[in-house]
């Protein structure tokens, strides 16, 4: 799809506006409304907000999950175990946007941890679209639905992700179908656990972590390349649902998962978005 040239140099103009201008707190924001577009979260989470494509891909995704589900149904007769899929929660099966926005209205445009542990008991999170149809798929047709996230609201963190879970309509959050960890991100020892017990034909995810460990690299070329290694793996084992606002990509341009909000990540963050560059009077 091509954009308009005015397009074009709005949208470099507000690039352009997002790292070179220092933090707008909140209170700046409601005193100069113009400083609303130098948040670096901005075309990410309005896209998150407004784009009926980013609410497609949730369908494609699922759309293609079911494919793959029935043909791994239609061949069941031939798997030693009973079947299962993995699940990852955030961005995968529930939504949350509504924490996106209420950071760039306080004039956040990194992601706040402490924000987040206030919202998550909030229970505001709300389902992907297709997700709970295709959950409900799964348990009609017998096939265990295991859920795995990452989190960590202290003591409170796995009922929290039962309430969320629950609170958004997902059927069967018992102990034995939910996985909270708490001090890692590392879900494959879990993964591999289930699959002793059941042959896992599905993993469903928004982050290269939810698959396999493999990925978990700082590095964004190595990232990249092991990708690669496993491309025909997407949209058949694995299930890539879209997250233009966190997960490991940006730990692989900070080196950290969750960078505090300072202008030399502000910098980091415009050294990633220049990485390839036009430059017309370059010979
Ligand atoms: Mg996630």
């Amino acid at each position: 799809m091509r954009f308009s040239n005015s397009l074009k140099l709005c949208s470099l103009l507000i690039a352009s506006q997002c790292f070179l201008a220092p933090h707008a707190h909140s209170s700046e924001l409601r005193e100069d409304p113009d400083s609303t577009a130098k948040n670096n979260l901005m075309y990410a989470v309005a896209w998150k907000q407004t784009a009926a494509e980013y609410r497609a891909l949730y369908f494609q995704g699922f759309n293609m999950a079911r494919m793959r589900l029935d043909a791994a149904l239609a061949k069941r007769d031939e798997y030693d175990k009973p079947l299962a899929i993995v699940t990852d929660v955030d961005d995968t099966l529930l939504l949350t946007v509504d924490y996106w926005g209420h950071l760039i209205t306080e004039g956040d445009d990194f992601f706040d941890d402490t924000i987040w542990d206030e919202w998550i008991p909030e229970n505001r999170l709300v389902p992907t679209p297709g997700s709970l149809d295709f959950i409900q798929y799964c348990r009609e047709q017998g096939v265990e639905v295991f859920y795995v996230t990452s989190r960590n609201q202290g003591e409170e963190t796995y009922s929290y992700a039962v309430g969320n879970l629950e609170a958004a309509g997902f059927p069967d959050v018992t102990e034995e179908r939910l996985t909270v960890l708490l001090d890692t991100s590392n879900k494959q020892a879990v993964q591999d656990e289930i699959a002793q017990e059941y042959e896992i034909v599905l993993f469903l995810g928004d982050n290269l972590n939810d698959f396999r460990r493999k990925y978990y690299s700082k590095d964004v070329d190595e990232r990249m390349s092991l990708m690669e290694e496993d491309k025909a793996e997407f949209g058949s084992r694995y299930i890539l649902f879209p997250n233009p606002t966190d997960g490991h990509w940006i730990r692989a341009i900070y080196g950290d998962s969750e960078p505090p909000p300072s202008d030399e990540n502000r910098g980091v963050l415009m050294k990633a978005a220049t990485r390839k560059s036009w430059q017309p009077d370059a010979e």
